[in-house]
């Protein structure tokens, strides 16, 4: 793992995600390594995507550059972790994520976290109910499957515990239920069992399908291989069928009407139904 970093010039990007004002992201690279992370793939850089998840670098000066671009910027929700886990290792030395959170806070904007990792309860001290949201990311219950798709990020059970943790806080708590990977975590045992954690910490969940960008593929191919699944009938399920992804998404949102869990489709699909 290359841990290095550098300074950046801008803090705050403009989000055209559902809900988002702008998107802030203090490292770039992520050290979870998934298998199926599309992250690489907005960077254009054939050797970022070949090394992803074995560099990190941290925007060292993110914080000083957000306090000044606070001062002209409006109010609204910052994605915190759009890119890459803003709680991922290198953050538990550097704290620039806490640093950012606590300047948005402070600064009068709605941090709504993202991540994998457990190690956002080290800041549940900045957390009060309606200033920030926490969004974890849970792609299968089953440590064992977890640990092949996501080799460094922690355990389902030590995400769900941060869940629970900051839920019981009183703050708004959301599950990202994705990818969903045709045979892999899209079966009705594996979406129930995400579904009860929902519902346990009353959080929503927001799900989607697998979206096979460049390199993607090549990283899920030998895991798939080793456990018998065809890569080229997952690619097709997931790209070209609209009969699958209108078959998940109903299978979702049954599982959820039935244990009384909010859920909606992380983009809004144009034939969604
Ligand atoms: S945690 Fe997110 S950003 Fe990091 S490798 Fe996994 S999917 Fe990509």
């Amino acid at each position: 793992m290359r841990y290095s970093h550098r300074t950046c010039r801008r803090a705050l990007f403009k989000s055209g995600l559902p809900g988002l004002d702008y998107s802030l992201n203090p490292y770039f690279g992520c050290e979870h390594g998934c298998l199926y992370c599309y992250s690489p793939s907005i960077f254009r850089d054939e050797w970022v995507a070949r090394n992803w998840g074995r560099f990190s670098i941290a925007k060292l000066n993110i914080h000083q550059v957000l306090e000044a671009e606070l001062r002209s910027r409006k109010r609204g929700v910052v994605g915190i972790g759009t890119v890459t886990d803003p709680y991922q290792p290198h953050e538990a030395k550097l704290g620039l994520t806490r640093k950012c959170i606590e300047i948005l806070l402070r600064g009068g904007l709605h941090p709504s976290i993202q991540t994998k990792s457990d190690l956002v309860m080290r800041d549940m001290d900045l957390a009060h109910p309606g200033l920030l949201d926490l969004g974890v990311t849970i792609t299968t219950m089953d440590g064992w499957l977890a640990k092949r798709l996501e080799p460094k990020a922690p355990s389902p059970d030590a995400r769900a515990k941060a869940l629970e943790e900051f839920s019981m806080k009183g703050i708004e708590t959301w599950v990202f239920f994705g990818p969903a990977i045709p045979t892999l975590n899209d079966g009705e045992e594996e979406i129930k069992s995400i579904a009860k954690l929902a519902k346990l910490t009353g959080s929503e969940i927001i799900y989607d399908k697998l979206n096979i960008k460049p390199f993607v593929m090549e990283r899920l191919a030998p895991l798939l291989h080793e456990l018998g699944a065809n890569p080229e009938r997952i690619r097709m399920l997931s790209e070209e069928s609209e009969q699958y992804r209108r078959d998940l998404y109903k299978r979702i949102y049954s599982i959820c009407r039935e244990l009384g869990v909010k859920a909606k489709p992380a983009f809004e699909h144009p034939m969604s139904g």
